[in-house]
């Protein structure tokens, strides 16, 4: 098809939204390894995931087999006042980097909380709404999840207990603030409102806190008041489910068109929107019935994927959360302050982990100053400031795009952009003043780390 006939953005209209979830675990001949109780190693069962977790969203994340899933109307609703996001076709980009790829973005910067994270957000709000819960502990590192649960929270009347890494808290007070316009309470992580917080506090003084240890002091929180449970805003089955709507949105933009992208590109921090962004194409490519290229992005400095290894661990510091297996780098791994550009979770969904053991996927890391490069770049031509870990994934588009331009390919590109970087000006700020590093984990830190996962 020719230039003009591919508009430079694909919206689709309310009837052309997808009514399901796409469940990709259901195509997946090696499902992902259970959730394990990590008192007797055994997989855990929905009466043992009840007490932390809401039940429809227990159900949601046991079930391997059902491939769509009803979206209740009341969420398609909530989805409609801020979807469909829009497909965008980097027209102008491609003409700076002077390449022959075409390159495409689905934006997910569009509400309140500039991210991707509302998707499930309100999934998560309305089924514990549903099941009469008072109100949702949850933790938050740079402030997104917080801000979106929080809005979907105050749409629904529910609670809301924000434990938000202390290193964010700080130097973020306007995401604090609009979290607390929603109505969350808002904590920073480690504190002393909890035991394991305490214990935390106790064991690394002056910590500037993280998420294994927010996720920590959230979920004891939940178990000890009645009335309230604890959500996860990336990593869990569930949390893939919802964000799939991500990823059915864009191919039925690119259907409408004729368009097939070659290579898909997703920033990964425990995740959630790369599994949604490919759900529906990782699905043809499980039956065997399409081929792409499925590329996920991390930092060099919280290297799950390519430094990990694929075992069970810990999600949280606190080591009271479920096992999971996954890629992980050691729930006692914790990126370098310095690191400014998100994706700091230590581990990785277990479905993606599952897919990527497979073959199904790849993996590549990236250093935080050529991210900033490529995010300024982007602004720049494409009008959008995106968010530091959005950028991951501009930067490996833009580093294809580029190949492309050496070998003259015509690929199409497919990539994630997640959100936007308004409330990440710090960040911004010392990528402009020259004082942002590229902090690399040694091999002797990842090792040290690793030591510790259980045995299982
Ligand atoms: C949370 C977040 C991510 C990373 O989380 P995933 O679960 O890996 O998707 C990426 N981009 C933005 C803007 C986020 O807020």
């Amino acid at each position: 098809m020719s230039k003009q006939e591919i508009p430079y953005k694909i919206y689709l209209s309310e009837d052309e939204m997808p009514k399901q979830w796409y469940n990709v675990r259901s195509d997946m001949k090696n499902k992902p390894a259970p959730l394990l109780n990590p008192g007797t190693g055994q997989p855990l069962t929905a009466e043992e995931l009840e007490p932390i977790f809401c039940k429809e969203l227990v159900a949601q994340e046991l079930d391997n087999d059902t491939p769509y899933v009803d979206i209740p109307e009341k969420i398609l609703s909530f989805y409609k006042m801020y979807r469909p996001s829009p497909l965008v076709r980097a027209y102008c980009l491609e003409e700076k980097l002077g390449t022959p790829a075409k390159i495409y973005y689905k934006f997910e910067g569009n509400n309140t909380s500039g991210s991707h994270k509302l998707n499930s957000a309100i999934a998560q709000a309305y089924y514990a709404k549903e099941q009469g819960l008072k109100g949702v502990t949850t933790e938050t590192g740079a402030g997104q999840w917080g801000t979106a649960l929080s809005m979907a929270t105050a749409y629904l009347g529910l609670d809301c207990k924000v434990y938000m890494v202390k290193v964010s808290y700080e130097q973020k007070p306007f995401r604090r603030e609009v979290m607390r316009t929603y109505g969350a309470s808002v904590v920073p992580s480690p504190s002393e409102t909890t035991e394991v917080g305490k214990k935390i506090l106790a064991q690394f003084p002056g910590t500037t806190g993280s998420l294994g240890c927010a996720i920590s002091e959230a979920v004891e929180v939940a178990t000890k008041n009645p009335g309230y449970r604890y959500v996860l805003g990336s990593v869990l089955n569930q949390v893939l489910l919802h964000q799939s709507v991500i990823g059915l949105e864009a191919k039925i933009a690119m259907d409408k068109y004729g368009i097939e992208p070659d290579i898909i590109i997703g920033c990964a921090g425990g995740g959630s929107n790369l599994g949604g962004l490919i759900a529906p194409f990782m699905g043809e490519k499980l039956r065997g019935e399409k081929d792409y290229r499925i590329v996920a992005v991390e930092p060099a400095s919280c290297p799950s994927f390519t430094r990990g290894t694929y075992a069970y661990d810990f999600c949280d510091t606190g080591k009271i959360c479920p096992l999971a297996k996954m890629y992980t780098l050691g729930s006692d791994f914790i990126p370098s302050p310095n690191h400014a550009g998100g994706l700091r979770f230590h581990g990785m969904s277990s479905t993606l982990s599952q897919l990527y053991a497979d073959g199904y996927m790849e993996a590549t890391s990236v250093e935080q100053t050529s991210v900033f490069e490529a995010a300024e770049q982007f602004a720049r031509c494409e009008g959008i400031l995106p968010a530091p870990e959005s950028s991951h994934a501009i930067r490996a588009a833009i580093d294809e795009a580029l190949k492309c331009k050496e070998t003259g390919e015509e690929k199409t590109i497919l990539f994630g952009l997640t959100g936007t970087g308004y409330f990440d000006l710090v960040a911004y700020e010392k990528f402009h003043n020259g004082e942002m590093s590229d902090e690399i984990p040694t091999d002797e830190q990842i090792a040290a780390s690793i030591a510790k996962l259980p045995k299982i």
